[in-house]
């Protein structure tokens, strides 16, 4: 059993997939060619954002995100420290600083509750995650930045696909940033991402900064960073595409699945809450467990390949501390120690669910047994 299955889906798209990379051999053009512009466009139009612009990865994505938002040395900007790291180092590259709010214990999501007091007159933006594939708090947050003049940046790495009341992630703040890493619900066969925007000045910005800060062939009006998405990428994702409607249902269902399997098993696992207003594309099927190293041994010994996003709140990473107090954020602390992902992708079969489910409940009573 694999922990993301992208085996059955390349040979379920095999077809299309090769045929596009190989019109791309064929042109030659691998730096912006026209797949570059067809994906934008289709993405463009799913998300029903009026820009999109393919950048390098989720992380370019995000730097290039608050450098065209001209953040400077010094400025601050709100998000949750239960995150991926990326989501912090881009902030810290360009001299910022992360002032982490602590999440909600439910979904893990950053509590839009408790950012007012953080906001400073140095804040520049807030940087929600919607972890997991679950949308933020997007209406609070979206009210708190129109109070306070702030830029809202959703790093919607996991959550691409997914819908906040209608809407679509990436459609639901000024800007948003996805990533296309192979394992996320819409990956290429490398590192990409974009970045989108309501706002036709940001994306002339960041469409600038992607390469080098030209608004014309050797004309650098800004600074910027080498940061496109290669047109072989790109032709990969359109490749995906007229699958990945398929895709989200078949994660949603078997997300639904998994909690109906693992609530009837009477297993002492924590479920993530999903908030009625949206849905979740699932990017990591994640429950909450005590004593998880035990739990991940008992998993691994039975051959159920498990991961932990992610250990540590970024709070507790010497690099992207801050000046935060160590005991800041218990739930990001918390949800640290206990978080546990199981396999997910659209191509799990159900026969591998149930041995999952039926390995978790095992677990849980060998751990239960050894604390
Ligand atoms: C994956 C991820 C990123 C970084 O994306 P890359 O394409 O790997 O650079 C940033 N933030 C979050 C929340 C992620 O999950």
């Amino acid at each position: 059993m694999q922990f993301t299955d992208l085996k059955t889906q390349y040979t379920a798209l095999k077809a299309d997939i090769d045929a596009r990379i190989q019109r791309v051999l064929d042109h030659g053009q691998y730096i912006m060619g026209p797949e570059v512009k067809e994906m934008e466009q289709a993405l463009a139009a799913r998300t029903g954002a009026a820009h999109c612009v393919a950048v390098a990865s989720g992380t370019e994505a995000l730097l290039i995100a608050l450098m065209a938002i001209g953040l400077k040395p010094g400025d601050e900007v709100i998000t949750t420290p239960f995150t991926f790291a990326a989501t912090a180092e881009v902030i810290v590259l360009l001299g910022g600083k992360p002032v982490y709010v602590d999440i909600q214990p439910d979904t893990c999501n950053i509590d839009a509750a408790l950012i007012e007091a953080k906001v400073t007159p140095r804040t520049r933006a807030i940087m929600p995650v919607s972890l997991y594939g679950q949308v933020a708090d997007m209406d609070a947050i979206n009210a708190i930045a129109a109070r306070h003049n702030l830029v809202v940046i959703e790093d919607a790495a996991q959550s691409f696909g997914a819908t906040y009341q209608g809407k679509q992630s990436c459609n639901v703040s000024t800007i948003a940033a996805t990533s296309f890493f192979p394992s996320k619900p819409l990956g290429c066969y490398g590192d990409g991402g974009a970045l989108f925007t309501i706002d036709a000045a940001l994306a002339q910005a960041m469409r600038e900064i992607r390469v080098h800060g030209q608004s014309g062939r050797y004309h650098h009006t800004r600074v910027g960073v080498g940061g496109r998405m290669d047109t072989l990428q790109c032709a990969v994702i359109l490749g995906k595409l007229p699958r990945f409607s398929w895709e989200l249902e078949r994660r949603q269902a078997l997300a639904a699945r998994y909690s109906r399997l693992i609530l009837a098993s009477g297993a002492p696992v924590q479920l993530l809450a999903v908030r009625p207003d949206r849905d979740c594309v699932w990017a990591q099927y994640t429950v909450m467990v005590d004593n998880r190293p035990a739990v991940q041994a008992a998993l691994q010994a039975a051959g159920v390949p498990t991961a932990v996003h992610y250990p540590k709140s970024l709070h507790h990473q010497p690099a992207y501390a801050a000046d935060c107090c160590p005991d800041c954020n218990p739930h990001s602390i918390a949800a640290g120690q206990r978080v546990l992902s199981l396999p997910m992708s659209a191509d799990l079969t159900e026969a591998d669910q149930d041995r999952v489910v039926a390995a978790l409940a095992q677990a849980c009573a060998t751990a239960m047994a050894t604390a």
